[in-house]
């Protein structure tokens, strides 16, 4: 049995890039990796609009406090794309994805704090189109939060419904998104959150041969090794849902 502060020291030292593999070895925390199952969450904005995406900071902690305790390990977007890749990674033995959607200043203003002080990673979709608007995140918070450990996924440029667009419109905003992303944060950026969760064949199609390799809707449900890579599951948060761990259990089907 391994307690919850051993849990803790595990996933920071997987954020510190410290040797993970060497403690996972000696651990009993891998195992059973091929049937593992990794809730997807999904929020958008963290502070005290009314909307109902909306969560607050005292939820969030909340909620995260709870995930901690009951063991949940914090994994970035490559370790979550490994695992889909089917190789045979290290991971903590109750990993989660945390995602948040639409890119909001707030998310740096009131979650990366938290995220920080708790020693836990997330990813952010971002509509690039938006990347200098006062109440998104600029390309500079996005390099900070970056180095701060954080992924970073497309959102599209427009945030319009992919699956109601013309192929040519669809290819652009796939496009153009990945590639401003990259300019921002140097790096090779190929997921994608669907705005508004719409997608379909083309969708996919277009998204697989510009160079993604996931795609993630708002369908509710929990991953599996054998998740399609661009219909990926996520559990939705909203502003007047209650416990985390009963969201999970009640939005997390297969
Ligand atoms: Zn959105």
């Amino acid at each position: 049995m391994i307690s919850r502060r051993k849990f803790i020291k595990i996933c920071a030292s997987a954020i510190a890039g410290i040797g993970l593999s060497k403690i996972i070895f000696q651990s009993p925390l891998v195992n059973g990796a091929a049937n593992r199952q990794i809730p997807v969450l999904v929020y958008h904005r963290v502070g005290y609009t009314k909307d109902y995406l909306t969560v607050t900071p005292e939820k969030l902690e909340a909620d995260f406090k709870i995930l901690q305790d009951q063991g949940y390990c914090t994994i970035s977007l490559e370790q979550f794309q490994n695992f889909l890749d089917d190789r045979n990674i290290d991971m903590p033995d109750k990993p989660i994805l945390i995602t948040f959607d639409d890119g909001y200043l707030d998310n740096f203003q009131n979650a990366y704090p938290i995220l920080k002080r708790r020693g836990m990673i997330a990813t952010f979709f971002i509509i690039t189109g938006m990347l200098w608007t006062d109440d998104r995140l600029s390309p500079e918070r996005i390099v900070e939060m970056a180095q701060g450990g954080m992924s970073f996924g497309s959102h599209t440029v427009t945030h319009r419904p992919l699956g109601q667009m013309v192929w040519d419109d669809i290819k652009e905003e796939l496009v153009n998104s990945k590639a401003e992303l990259e300019s921002v944060l140097g790096r090779t950026v190929n997921a994608i959150a669907y705005p508004q969760g719409s997608y379909n064949k083309n969708v996919i199609m277009i998204a697989d041969n510009v160079g993604y390799k996931t795609g993630f809707t708002v369908h509710e449900g929990i991953c599996v090794k054998t998740s399609p890579d661009f219909e990926l599951r996520r559990i939705p948060i909203f502003k007047y849902d209650g416990d985390i761990a009963s969201v999970i259990a009640r939005r997390g089907g297969i």
